[in-house]
């Protein structure tokens, strides 16, 4: 794998072990609630103290949680080859505080918050930040309410044009923990493989999208990422 351009795609599954709950394992419910209800517009438009209290529940979950062995590999891969790109799924922090120097956070972050009005993004993680009462944003003269800085299902993901140039140019595409069920997230994989990738899967069950990878290891990622970077850095020394 040294010497060669290489794309990670994380999803729910690689913060798992860390006990941040994914949906697809438990029912289609996202921590108890139907997706629908929560991570989208609509949700937002109709019921919007639901959202936001969902969202702040998550955002002061953080704080108790830990990156598991999973980002640490990852991080150590960044580390070893020259040219890595992280693109995770996941709106936790769990990858930068595992030691990745850059992630790539296509559905947005829990650690920022976004201004209504201005669009703008602002880092709010101070224990004030983390109540269940709205918060406004520090950047318009008039401050404005401020919703979580998720892509909600119905939105674009963010940083497409950077995630496709990487993609696009790939020669090895690793995704880990994704149940391939979420666009275009899941269709990445394609892309790579069209474009002559070597596609591996590391997840705990068969996804969707299984039949778009070359080399597939079913297990948790925690237990199966170290063992087998080991042996991806193992075969170029
Ligand atoms: P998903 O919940 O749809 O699928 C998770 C996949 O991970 C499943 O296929 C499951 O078999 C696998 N998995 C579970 N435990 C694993 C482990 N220990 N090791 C390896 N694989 C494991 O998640 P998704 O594909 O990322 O897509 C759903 C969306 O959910 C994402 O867009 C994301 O924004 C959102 N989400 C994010 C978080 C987070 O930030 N940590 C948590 C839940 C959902």
């Amino acid at each position: 794998m040294r010497g060669k351009r290489t794309v990670v795609l994380t999803g729910a599954g690689a913060s798992a072990e860390s006990g941040i709950r994914t949906f697809r394992d438990n029912d289609g419910l996202w921590e108890n609630h139907r997706v629908e209800d929560v991570a989208t517009p609509q949700a937002w438009r109709n019921d919007p103290e639901l959202v936001w209290r969902f969202y702040q529940a998550r955002r002061r979950q953080l704080r108790e949680v830990e990156p598991n062995p999973a980002h640490a590999a990852l991080a150590r891969l960044a580390d070893e080859l020259d040219d890595m790109t992280l693109i995770t799924q996941n709106v936790d922090d769990l990858h930068e505080r595992g030691g990745s120097p850059q992630v790539i956070h296509m559905h947005g972050q829990l650690v920022s918050l976004r201004c209504e009005g201005s669009g703008r993004s602002e880092i709010r993680t101070a224990p004030s930040d983390l109540g269940d009462d709205f918060l406004n944003c520090s950047c318009c003269a008039m401050p404005q309410r401020l919703r979580p800085d998720i892509v909600w299902f119905g939105e674009t993901p963010m940083h497409m044009e950077a995630i496709y140039r990487a993609v696009d140019a790939c020669d090895v595409f690793v995704v880990v923990g994704s149940s391939g069920h979420v666009y275009p997230a899941a269709d990445l994989v394609r892309v790579a493989r069209a474009n002559g990738a070597h596609t591996v899967l590391v997840n705990a069950e068969a996804p969707l999208n299984i039949e778009a990878f070359h080399e597939v290891h079913l297990g948790k990622a925690g237990a199966l990422l170290p063992g087998l970077i080991d042996s991806w850095l193992g075969e170029l020394t």
